[in-house]
């Protein structure tokens, strides 16, 4: 360890405890100390802190626990007369620095001042689902975290795009030389957001603590870490959670404080100035300290002395490639050529063909190529139109016409990967942009089947064994070809809309979630879909196919205990087995009796509302209080974990349009609210659910949060429209 680091290290973690202890005087003064405090969407309270010290913050008086903590974890600067060593106090002014951090953060919340403009904030433990698994399990190969700025521009924007090339999550800002790294890629227009892999986190150094105890949260939810386990917790960062920081620009005191609480984690930084290093290894796998001063090099070196497993796709076309380019949008001035939306016909299909009529990478143009159309860059009418096939030919031992659409809707990914091409929707309702840079790269039409048939074999190596693209671009075959591509969609639907569970003797278990739930199975159906929204049963049937000792696992129905409960013997029996024998018996259909366990990443809440006879429907992502009294966060920390709760039930929000929906309740006539962002996702679907079971203006009838989130309101509200749930049996 450098002397000159364990300094300023010390130094700052100094300043930056003393400004969380007078912040938390003053907001106390102001407050009072039992003044709540929260950071929003999460189950975790001040997460470093939770994961660390094993202690709940929830009021302002807490604080002072953490605190405390990170006063008694100062130490005095290295003397310049005498040598004692600083490795020790210079990482535990580190972890001071963490705790500080993450109450100064809090206290910002408290006070509206967080997230700041353009930034996300504190990552919610949403985003911690979704993401954070990938990151554990290696489908994501790390996060960098960048703080400061870099001289011009472009090299800001070149440094994100190597790491993006990688599919390296990427946090920015903190600043130096008084610019953010921030406003300089806001500057280049260059997406910010969860989808495009590049996250604002905030302009100042205190706000490094977003990404960090975000990281700690990934040793609580998938590591099974006990709160409090402190050494377990580093640990598991440093072995699970490939991340580290690189450091554009001068660093101070501050910059090296938060820098020795990564380090403690096994988080090494690069820097771009002329910094003395730390090479020996040891809290981190490999260097703590490292210097690189060309920023060509600049990811390599970070990728090379955190170890990341990097596989960069090399696939033959001539833009980057990378699932991190997925979210990125070509907008409209950006694009050179599209196709569908209402700018032309367009539609993708994917079918099975016999093996002999499928040559493996052949790659047919019917038309046109987009520069053969008379246009070229400086063309003013850009963007223009053309008319658009996508029709993919596989064959395989294992293909089946059940897998096709499940197959087909990884088009839409595998043509995001690629820089500079954007791709909405499926069937004939897509539309497909490629940028003007994509096409002054050299992308043309062919390009779309070369990633096509690297994607798609990538994704299903044991369903396709020979796969084949034909691109049409010819107006009249587009027509032609458009017309039979309908009667193909419309038969799928037919088969799926008719897929009843009756109708199937197997359903489709999944287990994902047991690394954090290690109680919770899914029994996905043809008509309740997984938890999470992300699994129906043609997905679990399709997965099984791929993986036979994977997490998806047939379930023999067996023998019928109840229809309108949903419950049978083969499911009772494998739930048994595969919940480690705490689950005895599952009712697939209700939320009283025996109902299904619930994990964590559920997209909905369903809570009972006694007063009201009836229940509310939550989703992620809402942050406001609800008639129970709880928000979703709140709610999700008691109802997940892998439990039955009788009463409370996580779902997936298209299970509220099936006519499997809590049918020994009385099903949807019981919702008495629910979001206006979810009435709004499930829209005229919803309407017509309601038509069906015979209540037509039902949707009106449920109050959402503009009207109500009180529970002695929403009764009168209930009474007033004369809600179906009051004339009900009673639930309890
Ligand atoms: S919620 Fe269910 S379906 Fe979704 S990942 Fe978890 S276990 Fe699988």
């Amino acid at each position: 360890m450098s002397k000159f680091i364990a300094t300023q290290a010390i130094r700052g973690a100094k300043k930056i405890v003393s400004q969380a202890e007078q912040l938390l005087k003053k907001a106390i003064q102001e407050k009072g100390e039992s003044q709540k405090v929260q950071l929003p969407d999460t189950a975790f309270y001040l997460p470093m802190c939770y994961a660390l010290l094993g202690y709940e913050v929830k009021t302002l008086k807490d604080m002072y626990v953490p605190l405390n903590e990170a006063k008694s974890l100062l130490h005095e600067e290295p003397s310049e007369s005498l040598y004692l060593p600083y490795l020790g106090p210079a990482l535990d002014s580190g972890i001071a620095t963490l705790l500080a951090e993450e109450i100064i953060t809090a206290i910002r919340y408290l006070y509206n001042e967080e997230p700041q403009p353009d930034c996300e904030g504190f990552f919610s433990d949403t985003i911690l689902r979704t993401l954070g698994i990938q990151l554990v399990d290696g489908r994501l190969p790390g996060f960098a975290a960048i703080l400061g700025s870099t001289e011009d521009n472009q090299t800001a924007v070149e440094i994100v795009r190597e790491l993006q090339k990688r599919q390296i999550l990427v946090f920015v800002g903190s600043s130096s030389n008084g610019k953010s790294i921030i406003d300089q890629l806001k500057q280049e227009n260059v997406e910010m957001s969860w989808d495009t892999y590049i996250v604002p986190y905030g302009r100042d150094t205190i706000t490094v603590i977003y990404p960090l105890n975000w990281a700690i949260r990934a040793a609580l939810s998938f590591g099974g870490v006990k709160p409090g386990n402190a050494k377990q917790a580093l640990l598991y960062c440093k072995e699970r959670v490939f991340a580290f920081a690189i450091a554009l620009g001068p660093l101070d005191e501050e910059k090296w404080a938060t820098g020795a609480g990564a380090i403690n984690m096994g988080f090494p930084a690069i820097a771009d100035t002329d910094v003395p290093e730390i090479r020996p290894t040891g809290i981190c796998t490999y260097e703590h300290v490292v210097k690189q001063l060309d920023h060509k090099k600049i990811v390599q070196t970070a990728v090379d002395v955190r170890g990341l497993k990097v596989r960069v796709r090399e696939i033959d076309i001539p833009v980057a490639f990378s699932s991190a380019f997925e979210g990125e949008r070509v907008r409209k001035e950006q694009t050179f050529v599209e196709f569908g939306s209402k700018y032309s016909k367009s539609f993708e299909l994917l079918i099975t063909k016999d093996i002999n009529e499928v040559e493996d990478g052949k790659i047919e143009l019917i038309g046109p190529d987009i520069d053969q159309m008379g246009y070229n860059l400086d063309s003013p009418e850009l963007p223009f139109a053309m008319p658009l096939g996508l029709i993919v030919e596989v064959a395989g031992k294992k293909m089946q016409k059940d897998y096709e659409s499940i197959v087909e809707r990884q088009i839409h990914h595998y043509l995001n990967f690629a820089m500079g091409i954007f791709h909405m929707g499926q069937r004939d309702q897509n539309w497909i942009r490629i940028s003007k840079q994509a096409f002054k790269s050299g992308f043309r039409l062919k390009h779309l089947g070369k990633i096509l048939h690297y994607g798609l074999h990538e994704h299903f190596p044991a369903l396709i064994d020979k796969l084949q693209v034909k691109i049409i671009t010819d107006e009249h075959k587009v027509n032609e070809l458009l017309k039979e591509a309908r009667k193909i969609y419309e038969e799928r639907d037919e088969r799926l809309a008719g897929l009843t569970d009756e109708a199937v003797d197997t359903f489709y278990s999944c287990t994902l979630c047991q690394s954090y739930a290690p109680n919770h199975v899914c029994v996905i159906t043809p008509e309740k879909p997984g938890l999470c929204g992300a699994y129906n049963w043609f997905d679990g049937k399709v997965a099984y196919e791929i993986n036979p000792k994977g997490m998806n696992q047939p379930i023999p129905k067996g023998r019928c205990i109840d229809p309108i409960k949903g419950e049978w013997e083969g499911v009772n029996e494998f739930v048994y087995k595969y919940s480690n024998r705490a689950v005895e018996r599952f009712c697939n259909y209700s939320i009283m009796e025996y109902p299904t366990t619930s994990c964590g990443c559920f997209e909905c809440i369903i809570a009972i509302l006694p007063e009201c006879n009836g229940f509310m429907v939550v989703n992620r992502g809402y942050t406001g209080m609800t008639p129970v009294g709880m928000t979703f966060s709140t709610l999700a920390g008691s109802v997940g974990g892998g439990n039955q709760t009788p009463g409370f039930l996580g779902v997936g929000r298209l299970y509220l349009l099936s006519k499997k929906f809590l049918v020994p309740e009385g099903g949807l006539k019981r919702i008495v609210w629910m979001t206006k962002e979810l009435k709004e996702f499930l829209g005229d679907k919803l309407k017509k659910r309601c038509e069906e079971i015979g209540e037509p203006d039902l949707v009106d009838k449920i109050a959402d949060e503009t009207i109500t989130t009180d529970s002695a309101q929403l009764l009168e509200f209930l009474t007033k429209v004369n809600h179906p749930a009051l004339s009900l049996p009673s639930l309890i």
